[in-house]
């Protein structure tokens, strides 16, 4: 059985200060990131010990890339040849020259779009980078409704073979219109799976069996949402501590949860980047390219959205 692995260190700092975000412009004392710069370290070399498949998932409390540790971690754990996935959530706002180190066949991105904190072109040119190195990406922002006109922007401007995502603003009860929803459902097609919430309590899912939530110190909890610890990844490893768990939560509202959920079967929207959260239609560039060993094309090649190619370079008017 394929072990998926979600990591957080002690990290809690961003260089974005969105306002929908309680780490926005957190400062880490450098104690603090000398500890996760460890906690990182420690958990790579766990990895490296392990001889069952891993995907691995990094979901920092602010932003990783923008420290060396992260990046080199991402590198050396795509290489691995029991790691068939290592993908982070991250805002892409780091320098990106070192991505063409990384093997592309196991390693992916969780882009996070975040209107008002980047201009969109240069956002589109840190994804044209990663597109050029064929690193596959998802990209994707949350559905304030201040942000449905940069949204409607980026989906213009992103190839039309780029997955893009909307997170559900779940902070305020009936918060979209219907119009809304078919309007989101128009950029994202999947966006009504999220916009709902799950009835989860004692439903099967595989977070505790097969999914864990490791912490920077080897705490590991079921998923994102039971706080629950039920070992410690250093101290018991995963073989004492994997077992079936029913949900102990009322409702499970999260994509990174849901998805691990029995009843769900997301597999045939996501495939094997249901991690990065690429979903796979027909003309997306990982499913077009399938035969390719999942490498996207360089892109513009085959493609009628070479326009969107003159975007992401910045250089159209
Ligand atoms: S980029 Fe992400 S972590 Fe950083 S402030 Fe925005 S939402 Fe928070
Ligand atoms: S259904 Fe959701 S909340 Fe329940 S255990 Fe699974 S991931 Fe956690």
């Amino acid at each position: 059985m394929k072990t998926t692995i979600y990591f957080r260190g002690s990290l809690s700092s961003c260089n974005y200060d969105c306002p929908y975000c309680p780490f926005s412009k957190n400062i880490d004392s450098r104690e603090t990131l000398a500890k996760d710069h460890l906690q990182v370290r420690k958990f790579v070399d766990w990895v490296k010990q392990q001889d069952r498949q891993l995907s691995l998932f990094f979901n920092p409390y602010g932003e990783g890339l923008t420290h060396l540790w992260y990046r080199d971690a991402l590198v050396e754990l795509s290489h691995m040849p029991h790691v068939s996935k290592v993908a982070i959530q991250t805002n892409l706002s780091a320098n990106l020259d070192w991505v063409g180190q990384l093997n592309p066949l196991t390693a992916a991105f969780w882009v996070t779009y975040h209107p008002g904190q980047t201009k969109e072109e240069r956002f589109l040119q840190q994804c044209h980078k990663l597109y050029t190195h064929n690193v596959p990406f998802s990209v994707g922002s949350v559905g304030v409704k201040s942000s449905f006109d940069s949204i409607a922007s980026l989906r213009k401007n992103l190839p039309s073979n780029v997955y893009l995502w909307i997170n559900a603003f779940k902070d305020k009860a009936d918060y979209y219109s219907d119009e809304d929803m078919v309007w989101l459902a128009q950029i994202d097609p999947y966006f009504s799976l999220n916009a709902q919430d799950y009835n989860s309590l004692g439903m099967p899912c595989r977070a505790g069996e097969s999914v864990f939530y490791v912490q920077g110190d080897g705490r590991i909890k079921r998923c994102y949402k039971d706080r629950q610890v039920i070992g410690n990844l250093y101290r018991d490893g995963l073989e004492a501590i994997a077992k079936q768990r029913p949900c102990r939560m009322n409702q499970c509202d999260c994509y990174i949860g849901y998805i691990h959920m029995e009843s769900q079967k997301l597999e045939h929207i996501y495939g094997e980047h249901i991690l990065e959260r690429i979903a796979l239609w027909e003309g997306s560039y990982i499913e077009r390219n399938s035969n390719m060993a999942n490498r996207p094309p360089q892109f513009g090649e085959n493609d009628n959205s070479l326009g969107a190619r003159c975007d992401f370079t910045g250089t159209s008017g």
